[in-house]
């Protein structure tokens, strides 16, 4: 989402080859901003910060927020592959904000099985205007969490507690009956 949280692609590398439940389908997007991560930039080629765009209560007076609600080919293509996909549980990751928040009626649980393991804190929802996990969870309907990387740091040591996060969580997951 962000090209200028650096662990998140390294990090999405070490998910997918992590074990996981036989009969779990799970999609890793490594990066959503690939013009940002080539760049090293928080925005888009366009500086948009691609998670003020989504269109859960866009505005136009959030910094960077673009010219219009989704009005990014990345926006578009996270809203498309979801919408699709109709997963059971959407993770998004950033950096470097040391927490995990259920956003919506995401179970406690989830965000507790990863937090423990990565030994992080739980934070309670937190919404945004714009914010591409509030819509995955607000206005697509699906259960969504938002994990905050511990620091700006890129350490293989972080990259270790996150995947024993995620770990953690897999197994536990259940299908989303009211979705
Ligand atoms: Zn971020």
């Amino acid at each position: 989402m962000h090209g200028d949280e650096r662990i998140t692609y390294p990090l999405a590398e070490a998910l997918r080859r992590t074990d996981l439940p036989i009969d779990m389908h799970v999609t890793i997007i490594p990066s959503l901003n690939p013009d940002g991560w080539a760049a090293d930039t928080r925005r888009n080629a366009r500086g948009v910060d691609l998670n003020r765009n989504f269109p859960w209560m866009w505005s136009s007076s959030k910094e960077s927020s673009g010219p219009g609600p989704a009005s990014e080919l990345e926006t578009q293509a996270a809203m498309s592959l979801l919408q699709t996909e109709r997963p059971d549980l959407v993770i998004w990751i950033h950096q470097p904000l040391a927490y995990v928040a259920p956003i919506a009626d995401c179970p406690n649980e989830y965000v507790e099985l990863w937090a423990n393991a990565a030994g992080v804190r739980v934070r309670p929802d937190i919404s945004h205007l714009g914010g591409g996990e509030t819509w995955s969870a607000r206005t697509a309907g699906l259960r969504s969490m938002l994990v905050e990387v511990t620091s700006w740091s890129t350490a293989q040591s972080l990259i270790d507690d996150h995947v024993r996060g995620f770990a953690a969580l897999l197994p536990r997951v259940t299908v989303h009956e009211s979705k």
